[in-house]
């Protein structure tokens, strides 16, 4: 937002109330690599230190977003809270209180996430006795109590925690909802520039009941397809989604087949959709029938388990990977709608001098990603400008 801002010549100031990039730095697990490719996981004007078709290390990819600030000479004053903003009365402009003092603001442009709050759904109390963190606190598997791990949400953290803590030795249950889980790459090439030259980044609806998509995919040991068949011959217990617990069993979802085989029905339709790319447009792309191989189900699947006494099969540790919701007490002006959710067109919000960016579904698929959030905020930019020219409008004497 700033590179845009100082491009359009527009005076800003950048609030942070932690460090620069402080989520990569303290809200992501210590061997967590960035879900796409170096080459494409970037902003157009700077690449990152490592090749190309590497995945950038989660303080890579923040050092990474400092550079880019300082780069561009971002106003930045880190370590500055806005605790409260408010529509002036009478005239335009905000009232911006931070825990540094006050601000008159023209616009305010909310970029606090996509991921403001960790989400820990009330399902098992904490008397209950096991140790219940959210993925957002999960370091390394050293930090976890002995035992074994129940895993909630197999998104793409989920699916990459459950793998490291059951390569690291733990018993590991995972519970699986519905997914997408596109082939990491496919007749060599990653699925990046795949979901790129079919315009799925550029799909502007979200999938019927989903605000944000789980996409199952993983940068790590290189990259590679999540495939959770895979994970179960690895050792992973599979179970539907975590629907009730009763202080002592936790019963899933009798959907863990249903969800399994919707992954594969998204998984091959993106190779169905590849080929017929590469057929309409005559590319010379190496063919990889291999890749349609699906393996045979593991019994977990087959025979799911629909109920597990925790403590009886070991468990100690409940970790939820089930996202993040909105935190914006913050900002109390008129844009949101009845369910506390921005109410905004592109970012554009419904309180006239509000936008937001980086959020889900923003103008598209890609918003909530690296590389996306930089063309919404070459918009909101804009906007910003064609509002300014408004304001500073006088007719002829
Ligand atoms: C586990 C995980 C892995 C991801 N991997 C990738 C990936 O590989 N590639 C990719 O493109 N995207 C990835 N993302 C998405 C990623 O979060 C975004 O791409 C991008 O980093 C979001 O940037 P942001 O500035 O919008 O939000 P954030 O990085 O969340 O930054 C928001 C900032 O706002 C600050 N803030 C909040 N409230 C206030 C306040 N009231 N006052 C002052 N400051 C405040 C916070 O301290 C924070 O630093 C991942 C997300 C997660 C959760």
């Amino acid at each position: 937002m700033s590179e845009h801002l100082g491009k359009q010549g527009i005076g800003h100031l950048v609030l942070e109330r932690d460090r620069v990039a402080e989520r990569w730095r303290s809200w992501r697990w210590d061997s967590l690599v960035a879900n796409g490719p170096a080459w494409h996981d970037r902003f157009p004007g700077s690449e990152f230190d490592c090749p190309p078709e590497a995945f950038a290390g989660k303080e890579e990819v923040a050092d990474y977003l400092a550079a880019h600030a300082e780069k561009v000479g971002a106003p930045i004053r880190t370590g500055v809270e806005v605790t409260k903003v408010r529509k002036h009365e009478g005239r335009p402009g905000f009232h911006v209180e931070t825990s540094d003092g006050t601000i008159d603001a023209h616009f305010v442009v909310s970029a606090t996430g996509a991921f403001q709050k960790p989400i820990i759904p009330a399902l098992v109390p904490e008397s209950a006795g096991f140790a219940q963190l959210h993925s957002s606190d999960y370091h390394n598997p050293g930090q976890l109590p002995e035992g074994a791990v129940l895993v909630i949400g197999a998104g793409s953290s989920g699916v990459q925690i459950a793998d490291e803590l059951n390569r690291s030795g733990k018993q590991v249950y995972l519970a699986v909802g519905p997914h997408d889980r596109p082939p990491r790459s496919y007749r060599g090439r990653d699925f990046c520039w795949w979901l790129g030259v079919l315009g799925l980044w550029d799909a502007v609806t979200p999938p019927a009941g989903a605000e944000h998509v789980t996409i199952a995919v993983s940068g790590a040991h290189g990259g590679h397809t999540v495939d959770f068949r895979q994970l179960a011959d690895e050792g992973v217990t599979l179970v539907g989604r975590a629907n009730e617990f009763d202080g002592t069993r936790m019963r899933f979802g009798t959907d863990l087949k249903a969800n399994i085989d919707g992954g594969d029905a998204n998984y091959l339709g993106m190779l169905d959709a590849a080929d017929e790319y590469i057929e309409r447009n005559g590319l010379d792309l190496p063919e990889e029938p291999a890749a349609r191989e699906i393996i045979a189900d593991p019994a977990c699947v087959s025979a799911p388990i629909l109920e597990l006494d925790l403590a009886a099969a070991g468990v100690t540790t409940i970790l939820w990977a089930v996202g993040f919701g909105n935190d914006y007490d913050w900002l109390q002006v008129d844009a949101f709608d009845e369910g506390g959710n921005p109410q905004h067109q592109r970012g554009v919000s419904s309180e006239p001098g509000v936008y937001f960016l980086g959020l889900p579904w923003l103008s598209r698929r890609g918003s909530s990603f690296i590389w996306g959030v930089w063309h919404d905020a070459k918009y909101l930019a804009d906007q910003i400008a064609i509002q300014r020219a408004y304001a500073e409008y006088r007719p002829p004497a």
